[in-house]
């Protein structure tokens, strides 16, 4: 019980202690960065430092296909995890611009 109980105290010291390289403003200037896109919102983050989930809006030209908004996803994907150091899941939500209903 008590060996448990200090792992969890542990669990929760390192959820996302390190916030700076998680800063939404970051992510939305690596992901507005990328061609075609118009804007990212509601970008969320959580887990712990070793295992961190990110998911976010992507708004795209409401004009693109469906296969240059699959590689939109992709790039977003990659640039988000080549900028931060540790290991990341990255869930993109792509939408065409003027359907920002959430
Ligand atoms: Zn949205």
């Amino acid at each position: 019980m008590a060996r448990a109980g200090i792992g969890i105290l542990r669990d929760a010291a390192d959820v996302l202690a390190d916030r700076k390289q998680l800063d939404p403003q970051k992510i939305k200037e690596i992901v507005c960065g990328i061609d075609n896109v118009v804007d990212c919102h509601r970008i969320r983050t959580r887990g712990t430092n070793s295992n961190i989930f990110i998911d976010l809006h992507v708004t795209v030209k409401p004009d693109l296909s469906v296969v240059d908004g699959h590689k939109i996803a992709h790039i977003a994907e990659q640039r988000i995890k080549g900028n931060i150091k540790a290991e990341v899941d990255v869930v993109v939500h792509i939408e065409p611009l003027g359907s920002e209903a959430d």
